[in-house]
């Protein structure tokens, strides 16, 4: 990583500091490097010491990082200031001991804030339960269509580090953010930000729904030009409604129905923008079609409206948000068509690793062979279920929890036929696809959509998704 715009102000803020990064992994290693470069005494601390831990502390102490496996809880003396990953709960001791001290806190995200320059580019950012990464990227293709420097950064592509100290010039940047980043980014201030959406998740880390929007309504704190909320959301409107934005800045809806004044929305299947038009009340401004939209599930074009708010508010003219939707290739295992046998589509949805995100999969099709099951994380399936029943052929479950869902069906749909492998080996996905088969009719649709975390079979989603593919393909060579 470069430095390449770091100004003598933005290293006076940390040279010569005692600065602790909390955690070693995708957001410490990168942090106590920049930090050390910029002439901050580093310590880093993490709890674990296991092999991968034991080679990135080599690495950094090679650099003069002082490392401390094993103990993440003790504030080392001196702490001027804790740099912290993400996923830290924020109940942890070290914390604790740091809010008694006085000690700031910051996160990935506001160091990457911090450290940016005076000019640098400003940032259109996106949270929300789910879609943030598929909006982010849609976003970033519509501001490259209209020719301007940009990247999609967060949790996906560049990291938020490199955008802003590395050699590379940006006009503006994409910005994905989670909860956890929210949470440890005070002062952030983005040009325009959207929440998607807002469901119960990672409940267990915020300790309640309501530190969870507000943590994710943070994203909106500050904001110059835009708050994008979603109309069928009510909590992402009260989001922006309790907001601490610059005068001027203006609350912006998405639909899927035809669009209020100051919102963008759908008619007959045009994406309309009737915010960023002159006479809002009498106007509306043609942006894309539906079928611009890859793939044109309900959800995803609720995506796509939301980025092209976001686009708008950045002066982007229509015809670059159409060609940028055009130019968008949606990323591996999210609604991504594997083959069409008799008939039949077999569509893998892997990364619906939650029911919110099932809930909209299963939206997208009319007669569905559901497979589903994995680690429920703590949720719930009844509502899933009920809102679903009526577009269920047939259900296949897998996975750990597969007896959460079974009772859920057999509760909301118990005229459903429900296959339960009971299995959780990773051959169990060519068993499964098998079924599915069998319950399909022609027109149906055959989805992976688990609603559940994957790693009681698979390493991940990715490797889930791979293994549906897969099993596909076999039955389709006549396996
Ligand atoms: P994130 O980055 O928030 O995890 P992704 O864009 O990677 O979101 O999509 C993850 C999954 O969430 C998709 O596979 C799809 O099932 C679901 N999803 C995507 N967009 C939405 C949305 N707007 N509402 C509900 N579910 C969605």
């Amino acid at each position: 990583m470069g430095s390449g715009k770091v100004t003598s102000t933005v290293s006076s803020m940390v040279k010569g500091k005692r600065i602790t990064v909390a955690g070693l992994g995708v957001s410490g290693v990168p942090a106590a490097k920049v930090l050390h470069g910029l002439g901050a005494h580093v310590t880093v601390v993490n709890d674990g010491a296991d092999e991968r831990a034991r080679d990135q502390a080599a690495e950094l102490e090679a650099l003069g990082v002082t490392v401390r496996l094993g103990d993440g809880a003790t504030l080392p003396e001196g702490t001027e200031l804790i740099v912290t990953a993400p996923g830290w709960k924020p109940d942890k001791p070290l914390f604790t001991a740091a809010a008694e001290a006085g000690v700031p806190i910051w996160g990935d995200v506001e160091l990457a804030w911090r450290l940016r320059g005076p000019d640098a580019a400003p940032w259109l950012a996106v949270t929300g339960t789910n879609g943030k990464t598929t909006t982010v990227q849609m976003l970033a293709s519509m501001l490259r269509a209209a020719g301007l420097r940009t990247a999609a950064v967060g949790n996906i592509g560049v990291s938020l580090l490199d955008a802003v100290l590395g050699e590379e010039r940006y006009d503006v940047l994409a910005v994905e953010l989670s909860s956890y980043q929210l949470h440890w980014a005070p002062s952030l201030r983005a040009h325009s930000a959207a929440v998607l959406n807002l469901a119960p998740d990672h409940l267990d880390w915020h300790g309640s729904m309501e530190a969870y929007a507000a943590d994710k309504g943070r994203i909106y704190e500050g904001n110059r030009v835009a708050c994008v909320y979603n109309a069928a959301d009510k909590a992402t409107e009260d989001l922006v409604r309790a907001a601490d934005v610059e005068e001027g800045c203006r609350a912006i809806g998405f639909t899927l129905g035809t669009p209020a004044p100051s919102q963008l929305g759908v008619v007959d299947g045009i994406l309309v923008d009737r915010a960023f038009v002159a006479d809002r009340h009498h106007n509306a401004q043609e942006l894309a079609e539906v079928s611009d939209v890859s793939p044109p599930a309900p959800h995803n074009i609720a995506n796509a409206l939301a980025a092209a708010a976001l686009a708008r508010a950045f002066g982007v003219p229509p015809t670059a948000v159409r060609d940028g939707l055009r130019a968008f290739t949606p990323d591996a295992h999210r609604i991504a068509l594997v083959d069409d046998l008799d008939g039949v589509a077999y569509v893998d949805d892997s990364k619906a690793t939650n029911t919110h995100a099932a809930e909209a999969s299963l939206a997208a099709y009319d007669s569905i062979v559901w497979i589903a099951g994995g680690l429920a994380k703590g949720a719930t399936f009844d509502e899933l279920v009920a809102k679903s029943a009526k577009r269920l052929r047939g259900v296949v479950l897998i996975g750990a929890d597969r007896a959460l869902i079974r009772d859920a069906l057999a509760r909301h749909a118990p005229e459903v036929p429900v296959v339960d492998l009971d299995r959780t080996d990773t051959g169990a996905m060519l068993a499964a696809v098998r079924e599915a088969r069998r319950l399909a009719v022609t027109g149906d649709t055959v989805l992976l959509a688990p609603a559940c975390a994957s790693m009681d079979m698979f390493a991940n989603y990715n490797k889930r998704g791979d293994a549906f593919a897969e099993a596909v393909r076999e039955l389709g060579a006549g396996a």
